[in-house]
């Protein structure tokens, strides 16, 4: 989840002291690496994905479900194959927030040819195939979103109490700190910080599911509260969670890739961002939380409010005295400004930034939407800093930059090349909830990555207003939301740019219309007139490509699985799950999820992970076509690619120094 650098943490006291440097430094870093690389040319696509997984212990006899901390001593053992075989190791692995977490990537990225789309499912299987030869055959690395009795008494093995005094790192009621990861300094000291820094405790309410014997009104039981914040915190019928670990705890799929140079970065960022919300709705998969059934499908809205370390008067509850700005949003949630010329005029949100930091960084040289970017990413606080990180080379460190950079958790995040490396720039998509199986997770990245190749080759156009994007993401986590909900979609993806004379004309709202995922995967008609949808143009896409049979098997499979899920034919997993827990002999229509449930719930999961219960509801069986190399022509057209490239770098480094 971000910078890993490590060191002697500082408290937010101390770290506030220092907010303004990091900012200045940051943007100093930024600059360097700007100068240095903006004109950058010719990156091949190079893409990943991050799976991130929860290590779930079972007791059959007992019939439990644990979260297992031990997952960070297994990650340690992963991670060291990668530093000892820097060259040959199977994955890279990263330690996430909760100690019961791994999150696992490709071990090279990925590549442009076509065969690389067909490598995504074997290097998924490979990695949790990884993580099964450490474990013992009570656990599994399970790629579940959210853990259904997740801080509720005795949910992780070992079990701990909570600490809930000022000596405590969330001071949480029901999430003990030692579920965080203590491996790496960073997990603590960002949940300490933002807690420190917001003022209060972390309040998360999320609309309980009210079901024929819920409780009316859904009160939470505060006997053990001892200063009394969760009571004057929580909402009626909402359930109440009150630390970073509800929402960090949560696993997620994200895809980076990088752009050719930075303006088709630019560019794709923008492209992707109206797809978030689209995506979100079609990978919604928790709808459990804290033991209880909730009314809503995706975890987003609990992330943003796990890391919202907004005071009051940020919040606008107070009129401003100490802080700078009233800001709308969380440090996590979805992006607030466009950044490529196009999408500058669907820019239709107040955005809020350093206005100094905006005129430094155009005094320097760049453009005002890329200048609004990184100042508004800049009205934050850092909120985790190591002392020996304070003064840094800023012509070779971006650490500062990334400070920031990486505590905006955005749904889309713009990546400039890390300094001194031959990475270029690049685009993370963030907004997707992990599925099951390698196969679901396959396809979704597969999907996202298949559509930057349509939006390049047939200059398709996805912008709308940002406002808009903004409502779509709530919609997109209510209850059933692919078979319920409407969205905004922009009509005609294939014309009306910013400097196209006509499109002045036209009102930016009147672009799009409703539209249901159905019509917005899969096409339908609109207002009248056909609209293509999504999969029907990555399919025109894919005739005009040569791809091998194998690949092609793989990625109509893929595909079949987005289209059936949007046309409600195959169900979400939020769904399936909602289903499984209603029809549980054990469920009382109370809106609670037993012990037994989640156990049930946690060993069906398992068994469709690893292709031993089909749930034909949620997926059909897919015929594997998927391979861990590429096929041996290829391989070398790929290797001499890569050659040339390396020769390039040369000479490019030699012509640099
Ligand atoms: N686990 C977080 C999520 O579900 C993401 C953390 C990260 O940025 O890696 O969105
Ligand atoms: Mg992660």
């Amino acid at each position: 989840m971000g910078l890993l650098s490590e060191g002697s943490p500082l408290t937010w006291e101390e770290t506030k002291k220092y907010a303004d440097h990091v900012r200045k430094h940051g943007i100093i870093q930024f600059l360097n690496i700007y100068q240095k690389l903006k004109d950058r040319q010719g990156d091949t696509l190079k893409w990943g994905d991050e799976v991130e997984y929860m290590l779930v212990t079972f007791d059959h006899e007992a019939k439990t479900a644990k979260l297992n901390l031990d997952g960070v001593k297994y990650l340690k053992v992963l991670e060291e194959k990668e530093v000892n075989n820097p060259d040959d190791h199977p994955a890279l692995w990263r330690p996430e927030y909760a100690a019961y977490m791994l999150e696992g990537t490709p071990a090279k990225p990925y590549g442009g040819q076509m065969a690389h789309f067909n490598m995504v499912e074997a290097s998924m299987k490979q990695r949790r195939e990884e993580v099964r030869k450490l474990i013992t055959e009570n656990d599994s690395p399970l790629s579940v979103t959210s853990f259904p009795r997740l801080g509720c008494p005795n949910f992780t093995t070992p079990s701990y109490q909570p600490t809930i005094t000022e000596a405590g790192v969330s001071r949480s009621l029901y999430f003990p700190d030692e579920a965080i990861n203590g491996t790496h300094p960073r997990f603590k000291t960002l949940t300490r910080n933002i807690r420190s820094r917001k003022g209060e405790k972390i309040a998360i309410n999320i609309p309980i599911f009210k079901d024929k014997n819920t409780p009316s009104p859904f009160l939470e039981n505060f006997d053990v509260d001892i200063d009394g914040q969760g009571a004057k915190a929580s909402k009626p019928d909402h359930i109440y969670m009150d630390a970073m670990g509800f929402g960090m705890g949560n696993s997620c799929l994200q895809v980076t890739f990088q752009a050719c140079n930075i303006r088709e970065a630019r560019h794709l960022y923008d492209q992707l961002a109206p797809l978030c919300p689209i995506l979100l709705a079609l990978s919604a998969a928790s709808p459990l939380y804290k033991g209880y059934v909730s009314d809503i499908d995706c975890r987003w809205n609990i992330i943003a409010a796990s890391v919202d370390c907004r005071t009051k008067e940020e919040r606008g509850l107070e009129p401003l005295k100490n802080d700078r700005y009233v800001i709308p949003k969380s440090r996590y949630d979805s992006i607030d400004s466009y950044i490529s010329e196009e999408g500058d005029r669907y820019n239709d949100i107040d955005l809020v930034f350093d206005e100094d930091i905006c005129q430094h960084l155009m005094n320097s040289g760049i453009d005002r939407l890329l200048a609004r970017h990184i100042a508004h990413l800049f009205i934050r606080d850092p909120v985790s800093l190591f002392s020996e990180k304070i003064n840094l080379d800023d012509e070779n460190d971006t650490d500062h930059f990334e400070n920031i950079q990486s505590t905006n958790w955005q749904t889309m995040r713009f990546k400039p090349p890390p300094a001194n490396s031959p990475i270029g720039w690049r685009v993370e998509f963030r907004p997707s909830e992990v599925q099951l199986t390698d196969f679901e997770n396959a396809a979704y990245v597969v999907f996202v990555v298949l559509l930057t190749r349509v939006i390049l080759s047939f200059k398709l156009n996805f912008l709308m207003p940002i406002s808009k994007v903004d409502y779509n993401m709530q919609e997109a986590q209510k209850r059933d939301a692919v078979g319920q909900c409407k969205f905004y979609f922009r009509k005609d993806l294939r014309t009306c740019y910013a400097n196209d004379p006509q499109c002045n004309n036209v009102n930016i709202h009147d672009e799009c219309a409703l539209m249901s995922i159905d019509t917005i995967i899969n096409g339908g008609e609109v207002d009248g007139v056909e609209f293509p949808g999504v999969i029907p143009l990555i399919k025109d896409y894919l005739q005009t490509v040569e791809v091998d049979v194998d690949t092609s098997c793989t990625i109509v499979q893929y595909l079949e699985l987005i289209s059936r899920r949007a046309s409600g034919k195959l169900i979400t997993m939020a769904k399936w799950i909602r289903q499984f827990v209603s029809q549980h002999p054990d469920y009382k229509q109370d809106s609670v999820v037993s012990e037994q449930i989640n156990y049930d719930l946690m060993v069906a999961c398992d068994k469709i992970t690893k292709g031993e219960l089909e749930a034909p509801e949620l997926m059909f069986t897919p015929v594997p076509k998927t391979r861990e190399d590429l096929p041996p022509l290829i391989k070398k057209m790929e290797e001499k690619y890569a050659a040339e490239e390396k020769k390039r770098a040369e000479q490019g480094a030699a012509e640099t120094s």
